[in-house]
């Protein structure tokens, strides 16, 4: 579609992290009639962490044409069908944050409001009835079948390396016509009005553009240090600012097709799977825990001996007032960032630059109509996503440390405490605009965390029990039964991979 404005003869990227290059890669694809640039410098570097995904990353890579095996092989890749939390709601407990679906979630069959009523006789919990997380469970994994059948229903992410996504990246964006400058940018040149001109790099030349993207990561030197943006803080809420990270060998076991997380003292660790290694975290609330204590639980976490030695890194959630002004538009940790737990960073990145390229594109407005849209959603999306995040803390019963005591009993935002009081009291998943989390994700929290609602509708009631418990029983066997049927997640990826010029060589020890 020809857009009735002209489109920006050049852009201008600053920063080759998975941020800049996904962007170059999305504008340049996009865009072809458009000069795009990509200015990063070696000796600043990545922030090097980011491993796990959203599923809507699959439509970025479809959009770019990207093969799945291909980008499997280059990326270290394995697959997620989402997360496993332990010891969120109390230590011993666990629950699956999953990719599928729950069956209908209103009207009188609602599946988890016949479960509600009649789950006592079910054999397990609510998770028993969605396919991806009894696959998760046994190991399982396959790609969605083709129709509309209960092996239809579910999506998937990945695990990767992000450095070697974004050097993949490098790769195909330079093939569609963008550039890479090698340099560091040491001053920001600026047309009278305020819009920036040009990048000022320490050997003194000079990159101009008409369009710039920030994506300098947390050091944010356009929209932050350039155009003096503060910075909307939700520590207040999400008061957990560090990590340490480290890369540990791969354990015996096989290989999870999910990640997992584990409720600490004062945060949570991770675990993600990934071809050769497996990654290890623990984000935690310098508040609450000294860093040097917060390390020996990360390491206590580890099932196989570290690759590398654990790397602290320091952040705040939140996000810049605005992402887009004048001609800068802030992408990835230049425009904010939110604790990991749910692996939405490279989800708000590939969002970000879809909503970047349909406003260019198709929106006949003036760029500052363009930039304050630009600037709501992303605004609403940060918020849901802050209130989903939330939601796994304020349901938990853990009192067991003064960081859970104070996650657990600070006051919440009006949007999530609007969301929980409609599902307690009525069973209605409420959703706003500009959600990140479907009405599915929430469920799986909101009954993974034992919250349920009080009252719900009369409506369930009149479905005769015997009919109810006949359609329980019946998605349950059929569910377990495709499960049984499905290849082990490795096996799975090894098939896949076997066709493309870097497969992973066989692994010594696999039992
Ligand atoms: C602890 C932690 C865990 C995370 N886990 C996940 C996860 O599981 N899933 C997920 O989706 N995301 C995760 N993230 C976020 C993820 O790492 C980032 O969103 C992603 O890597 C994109 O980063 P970026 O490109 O914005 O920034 P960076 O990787 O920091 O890139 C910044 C770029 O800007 C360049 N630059 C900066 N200043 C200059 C300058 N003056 N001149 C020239 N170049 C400059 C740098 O050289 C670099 O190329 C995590 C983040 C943290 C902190």
């Amino acid at each position: 579609m020809t857009p009735a404005h002209a489109l920006p003869a050049r852009i201008v990227i600053l920063g080759g992290g998975a941020a800049g290059w996904m962007s170059a890669a999305g504008l340049a694809t996009a865009l072809p009639g458009t000069a795009v640039e990509v200015v990063e410098s070696e000796a600043i570097g990545t922030i090097g962490v980011g491993e796990a995904t959203f599923p809507s990353i699959r439509q970025f890579n479809q959009l770019l044409g990207i093969d799945e095996a291909e980008f499997l092989a280059a990326t270290g890749g394995t697959y997620k069908l989402g997360i496993q939390f332990r010891d969120w709601r109390r230590p011993g407990t666990h629950y699956f944050h999953t990719f599928g679906d729950f069956g209908p979630l209103t009207g009188p069959m609602a599946l988890w409001g016949q479960f509600q009523r009649l789950g006592a006789q079910c054999d397990g919990g609510l998770g028993e009835f969605c396919l991806p997380t009894v696959m998760a469970q046994h190991g399982r994994f396959q790609t969605p079948s083709a129709g509309d059948g209960l092996g239809a229903r579910y999506t998937y992410a990945y695990h990767f390396d992000a450095t070697r996504y974004g050097a993949f990246l490098c790769q195909l964006a330079q093939q569609r016509g963008a550039r890479r400058t090698e340099g560091q940018v040491v001053a920001v040149a600026r047309h009278a009005d305020g819009r920036v001109r040009a990048l000022q790099l320490a050997d003194g030349r000079e990159v101009a553009g008409d369009l710039f993207i920030d994506c300098s990561g947390f050091a944010s030197v356009l929209m932050g240090q350039t155009l003096g943006q503060g910075f909307v803080d939700y520590s207040p809420w999400l008061p957990l600012d560090r990590a340490w990270a480290v890369p540990a060998a791969r354990a015996g076991d096989a290989l999870a097709p999910y990640t997992r997380v584990t409720a600490l003292e004062a945060g949570w660790s991770w675990r993600i799977p990934l071809q050769e290694r497996t990654g290890f975290g623990h984000v935690f609330s310098s508040r609450h825990i000294s860093e040097e204590r917060a390390r020996e639980q990360l390491l206590a976490q580890l099932d196989a001996p570290p690759l590398d030695g654990a790397r602290l890194l320091r952040f705040q959630a939140g996000h810049r007032e605005r992402f887009w002004h004048h001609n800068v538009i802030a992408i990835g940790l230049a425009g904010g960032f939110l604790e990991p737990l749910e692996s939405t960073a490279i989800f708000l990145v590939h969002n970000a630059i879809g909503r970047v390229i349909q406003l260019l594109t198709q929106s006949p407005a003036p760029q500052p109509e363009l930039a304050a849209e630009f600037n709501a959603q992303q605004t609403r999306q940060y918020a849901r996503i802050r209130d989903f995040i939330l939601l796994h803390y304020c349901l938990s019963e853990r009192r067991d440390s003064a960081f859970w005591q104070h996650m657990t009993q600070q006051a919440l935002p009006d949007t999530l405490a609007y969301k929980l009081h409609a599902w307690r009291e009525t069973g209605v998943l409420h959703n706003y605009d500009d959600e990140g989390f479907d009405e599915t994700s929430w469920l799986a929290i909101h009954t993974g965390m034992g919250h349920w609602p009080q009252r719900t509708s009369p409506w369930l009631k009149e479905v005769p029990v015997a009919f109810a418990q006949a359609q329980l029983a019946q998605r349950h066997a059929a569910i377990a039964q495709l499960a049984a049927h499905m290849p082990r997640h490795e096996d799975f990826l090894n098939t896949r991979l076997a066709g493309t010029r870097r497969a992973r060589p066989p692994r010594g020890d696999t039992p």
